[in-house]
């Protein structure tokens, strides 16, 4: 496995490489729904490139971005049980050259609400920093988490949208035995938090007993009880709704023959840690 730290380093590894590649792009912390990830492009590609960049631009003024694990030599040494062909761990004077003048990358419609409102400015660093990395990685795939939904939606608008000669996977969320999604940032939740961190899994899952037991079609009804089972684990909550799987639009109404499925979505903070969870839930069998 090669570990290049420069962009010309990564450009000749991968000129190097006969046959398709797939991308993994992360922040590093590296847990078993990363290396999922890892596994569904070895699915796809011949090779797989995994970078690991802890991305300034994608914080807030305020977020972790300094306390943020970064266990390099940890991350490497799964890469390399992973039977990753290379790793591409730049510092950040690599990727944003003091100076360069920069340049926006932004998804107006489907960036602007949920993580878009909490984090202003979250997504415009994401775009900018995976549209670079697409560029110089060069994948035939690249694999995102539905763990980050909006994200992975987000991405791929933006390459459809500016026509990167690429397909992007969606790849389902690896979680804990009891539930709680896998997260680099679980570790700032405290032992005492732990057991209230699985109410974002238990909401989800009410909200799918809602919608495919109880057949109820109001999303207004679903989401008050989302939040009632989150506000009982006290945790502020940023938001709780069910959206359009693709637009993350509002839903007026529960109609598979409107949306398809729909996406349940939570993000909730502690005073020491944020929480994302999502989930699809399949409307087909409603008809
Ligand atoms: P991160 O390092 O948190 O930026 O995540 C890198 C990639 O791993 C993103 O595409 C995430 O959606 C994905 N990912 C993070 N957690 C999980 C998980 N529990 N299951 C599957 N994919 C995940």
């Amino acid at each position: 496995m090669w570990i290049a730290n420069t962009i010309n380093d990564l450009r000749k590894h991968r000129h190097a490489l006969a046959g398709s590649v797939a991308f993994v792009p992360t922040m590093g912390a590296l847990h078993e729904g990363h290396l999922s990830l890892v596994r569904e492009g070895f699915a796809h590609s011949a090779h797989v490139i995994v970078s690991i960049f802890v991305n300034p631009t994608q914080f807030g003024p305020k977020e972790d971005f300094s306390k943020y694990p970064r266990p390099l030599e940890k991350d490497l040494a799964l890469c390399q049980q992973a039977g990753v062909t290379g790793v591409f761990a730049p510092e950040p004077d690599e990727m944003y050259p003091p100076g360069q003048p920069a340049c926006e990358v932004n998804v107006p419609t489907v960036a602007q609400e949920l993580e878009g409102q909490f984090r202003p400015g979250h997504f415009q660093g994401v775009c900018r920093v995976v549209a670079k990395l697409f560029n110089m990685v060069q994948p035939n795939v690249a694999c995102f988490g539905m763990k980050d939904y909006q994200q992975l939606q987000v991405i791929t608008a933006m390459t459809h949208d500016l026509a990167f000669p690429m397909e992007i996977i969606p790849c389902p969320t690896l979680r804990e035995p009891d539930g709680l999604a896998m997260s680099s940032r679980n570790v700032y939740i405290t032992p005492q938090q732990r057991p209230k961190a699985l109410a974002l899994k238990h909401a989800l899952d009410l909200a799918r007993t809602m919608i495919k037991d109880q057949h109820i079609t109001d999303p207004q009804i679903v989401e008050q009880a989302m939040h009632d089972k989150l506000q009982a684990a006290d945790f502020a909550i940023d938001y709780a709704t069910l959206r359009h799987p693709h637009t993350l639009a509002r839903l007026s109404v529960i109609d598979p023959s409107v949306t398809g499925n729909v996406a349940a979505l939570i993000a909730v903070r502690w005073p020491n840690v944020r929480l994302i969870d999502n989930q699809l839930i399949a409307l087909g069998s409603l008809r």
